[in-house]
């Protein structure tokens, strides 16, 4: 039995009319570049998401990189986020002009571990990037805590995470200001590039909307220095579209994951421990494992896909060789990059699908 680790044609058969009715309407319209079907959508993202504003722009770490430039944060800060996660989550950091500070993470949710930040608080400290890996909210009770007592912004990276909860609360609403891309591959996936920035901070909202077009207000005249971070009218058509259908696709991969943690239950495959108050949209399942790269190439011989998310941490990247961080520095990060292993939980895979691959990776093992 062939089971890839992620196949988009399935989803879009099923959803083809309908979406191919939105994409013509704009089509039809010729409005490309922002437009009605991107505000309709940021309107139906606020509502979602429970925050006051949504500003959808053009990829997640756009979302990320105008989050920042609104906050003012540039030359001569620090910004405190996780070595275990996409690139973006920190490459924007660095964009901006400012210093990435890695905290490490905790082993078993592979999330940044709040008991590990206080200790990277400097006087240069201006935000905490949490990122929720893997569909994962981190525990942000305790980020905003720490937040708050030091006067920091905190900028969730949600990127892999809309739709999961925390006691109740939405991915990307806890903080100030929450990222999230509609990169093709994530829970809800446009027809190309997209992201969006939330917030209920009238200020920031006001700053994150002007800087989306280069600052521009009005029109040809520049109240301060932005960038092209527009979201296209078709995405927001189409994201409009599958956002109607996120949370049965979100409970279709929890169901998913239910059946990979009871056969892996007691076994030596660890998968990520998903704390008691939140709720994850599992945009990966990610189990860690003894002899990774074995078991790897082992169900790739079986016809089976997985990932490796992530292979090399972020501190020890060629790109950050400035910032003097050295192999050891994160344990936790880094014995993940070296036992993690992703394996197909996109929402069109059958029960049996799901028993087959946890059944072959159980065989390695015998
Ligand atoms: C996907 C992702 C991003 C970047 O999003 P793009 O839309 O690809 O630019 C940023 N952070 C994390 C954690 C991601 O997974």
């Amino acid at each position: 039995m062939q089971v890839v680790m992620l196949d988009l044609k399935a989803q879009f058969v099923k959803y083809k009319s309908e979406l191919m009715r939105a994409v013509e309407e704009v089509c039809n319209s010729q409005i490309l570049c922002l437009g009605p079907a991107v505000e309709r959508f940021e309107k139906e993202a606020t509502a979602y998401c429970g925050c006051k504003y949504a500003t959808g722009v053009s990829s997640g770490t756009d979302a990320l990189l105008l989050s920042l430039m609104a906050a003012g944060i540039g030359p001569g800060d620090e910004v405190i986020t996780t070595p275990f996660t996409f690139f973006a989550t920190a490459g924007t950091v660095s964009r901006v002009g400012a210093k990435p500070v890695f905290a490490d993470v905790d082993a078993g949710t592979f999330n940044i571990d709040p008991a590990k930040i206080e200790a990277k608080i400097t006087k240069k400290t201006r935000a905490i990037i949490p990122v929720h890996i893997f569909g994962q909210i981190a525990q942000m009770g305790l980020i905003m805590e720490i937040a708050r007592r030091h006067k920091l912004l905190v900028i969730e990276d949600a990127a892999q995470a809309m739709g999961a909860t925390q006691d109740g609360k939405q991915a990307g609403s806890i903080g100030d200001i929450g990222c999230y891309s509609f990169y093709p591959t994530k829970n809800i996936g446009a027809f190309g590039d997209a992201g969006m920035v939330v917030t209920n901070n009238d200020a920031l909202a006001e700053k994150i909307r002007l800087m989306r077009v280069h600052g521009e207000n009005p029109r040809y005249y520049y109240r301060m220095i932005g960038g092209n971070f527009r979201m296209d009218n078709l995405q927001g058509a189409v994201l409009s579209v599958k956002l109607k259908y996120l949370d049965e696709w979100n409970k279709k991969r929890r169901d998913n994951a239910a059946i990979y943690n009871s056969m892996f239950a007691g076994t030596i495959v660890k998968p990520q421990k998903i704390e008691q108050n939140n709720v994850s949209i599992y945009h990966q399942y990610t189990i860690t494992v003894p002899k990774r790269d074995m078991l790897q190439a082992y169900l790739s011989k079986q016809g089976i896909g997985s990932g490796i998310f992530y292979p090399q941490p972020l501190h020890i990247q060629d790109c950050f060789k400035g910032l003097g961080y050295k192999k050891g520095d994160f344990p936790a990060a880094e014995e993940l990059t070296e036992s993690v292993l992703s394996l197909p939980i996109y929402q069109e895979l059958t029960p049996e699908q799901i028993e087959h691959v946890g059944k072959t990776v159980l065989e390695f093992y015998k």
